[in-house]
């Protein structure tokens, strides 16, 4: 028998971890009230591809015992979601494409590895865009999420299915990917706390790669306190991935903070309720003793198309293995060149398809000096002025928006890609120079839509940003 409902509105990790600790519910009654939750709104909202109904009912039955044996952990018990591109032992991992439909999972990825040691519930996988390519979940083959906000509007992507679930309380937290910007700008979008990590700090062993040099695995959730309880349950080393290096920075207690703030990058085609929302900020952060110093970053303005060179070309040399003999489906043809043709030409999507031809152009012989080692000398000048902002400035934090609007219409940007790339004009840089970056509810506009704030640490840095987090938090009231 179903025990009464638990109002999921207000549960954060956090509490729902001391409440389990506590006997207050249990973790099954718990995870019948997400199911049930998940059955009403998930036919609306499309954040689950698929809802692991029997098997999270045995896993919080195993979270319940380790409970009342005393080996609980911070996350035992704990219900999260899990973006459709990071590997469960024996689930379907679809990234969102026909090409992977029915392609089962044949190993944990270390973060979920590291997740069930802790006693974890996995509800389900989240929509996406195709192979992590978007930024709303418009290019899923299984159909877009719509922002619990407003039905009518995107929850941003490409891990807008996590954080939609985690905003709908339909998961208390999730796990994304981010690549240029896919934690942080649906994070943005929903009106929850998203963490892009250091490059290296969470293993990419089992998940799917899109850009490799870019891609990160990081938590979606309702408070910052809960994206640090999952970050530090994610990070650390690990041997399956030789770019893993965790090293947490060591620092004193700052007397003052100093935010530094790229302002005349906001000159052009910054939202102004965005601009509003995060002068507001700017001012209470003034209030709590922070120093804010205008910096000059004029680097990051070649970061766009510099991730949109280098993106591709990685995205063209990891995409080559979907050739219907590998992986996943196939489609028969009369000559091997006639099957791969048609597998790859009917079962990748557009914008998939459109990278991979711009990723195979930036690097073929001849315009790969052009192009391709163009923008690799821009990635190294733009981690050259991160550093400098960092050190030879003396900021210990940088701040922008995360995203130049708020949640935009389905099918408002679907057929301009360059609209679409240019959303992701805060968030890639990030990505090009490693570094972790967070992004924190700022309010909403006088729609009502969420607006995030990003925060840039220098590498390792990560527990930076979770201080300013929560003293946003504090002050946001
Ligand atoms: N929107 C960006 C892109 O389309 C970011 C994607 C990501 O972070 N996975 O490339």
């Amino acid at each position: 028998m179903m025990a009464d409902k638990i109002n999921l509105e207000h549960l954060d990790i956090k509490g729902v971890s001391r409440a389990l600790g506590k006997g207050d519910f249990s973790a099954r009654e718990l995870v019948e009230s997400y199911l049930a939750e998940i059955e009403q709104k998930n036919p609306e909202l499309n954040c689950y591809l698929e809802v692991f109904k029997d098997s999270c009912l045995n896993e919080a039955d195993q979270a319940d015992k380790k409970l009342a044996s005393g080996q609980g952990k911070v996350l035992t018990g704990i219900p999260l979601a899990v973006k459709d591109n990071i590997l469960i032992k024996g689930k379907i991992v679809s990234s969102a494409s026909k090409m992977l439909a029915n392609y089962q999972a044949p190993y944990d990825a270390t973060v979920i590895s590291k997740l069930k040691e802790q006693g974890v519930v996995f509800l389900g996988r989240t929509n996406m865009d195709e192979f992590a390519m978007g930024g709303s979940t418009e290019n899923s083959s299984f159909g877009p999420t719509k922002n619990p906000y407003d039905l009518e509007r995107v929850p941003g992507g490409s891990s807008g299915g996590s954080a939609c679930a985690v905003a709908g309380n339909l998961a208390l937290g999730a796990l994304g990917s981010d690549t240029g910007g896919s934690i942080r700008q649906p994070a943005s979008f929903c009106g929850v706390v998203g963490l892009k990590p250091t490059y290296g700090a969470v293993s990419r062993f089992g998940l799917m790669a899109m850009a490799s040099s870019l891609d990160q695995i990081g938590p979606l959730a309702k408070t910052v306190a809960d994206a640090e309880i999952i970050f530090e349950a994610l990070a650390g080393q690990d041997t399956k991935d030789s770019t893993s290096f965790y090293k947490p920075l060591v620092e004193e207690e700052k007397k003052k903070l100093i935010v530094g703030v790229p302002f005349s990058l906001f000159d052009e085609g910054v939202d102004s309720e965005v601009m509003r929302i995060f002068n507001d900020n700017l001012e209470k952060l003034k209030k709590e003793g922070v120093v804010i110093r205008e910096i000059e970053l004029s680097e990051l303005k070649t970061a766009l198309a510099c991730y949109y060179i280098i993106t591709p070309a990685e995205v063209s040399a990891n995409m080559a293995r979907f050739d219907g003999l590998r992986y996943g489906e196939k489609i028969s043809g009369d000559n091997l060149l006639e099957e791969y043709l048609e597998t790859r030409g009917q079962l990748l999507g557009r914008e998939v398809k459109r990278r991979i031809i711009l990723g195979t152009f930036v690097l073929s012989s001849g315009y790969y000096d052009a192009y391709y080692g163009r923008a690799l000398t821009a990635r190294q000048k733009l981690i050259n002025a991160y550093d400098k902002a960092f050190t030879t400035d003396g900021v210990d934090l940088i701040m922008t928006p995360t995203a130049p609007t708020p949640a935009f219409r389905l099918g408002e940007k679907i057929d301009d890609p360059i609209q679409m790339y240019l959303e992701d004009i805060f968030t890639v840089p990030v990505n090009l120079a490693g570094l972790p970056a967070i992004s924190i509810p700022g309010g909403l506009t006088k729609d009502k839509l969420p607006v995030g704030l990003q925060f840039t640490a220098p590498a390792m840095a990560e527990k930076r940003l979770f201080n300013i987090g929560r003293l946003l938090e504090k002050v946001k009231t």
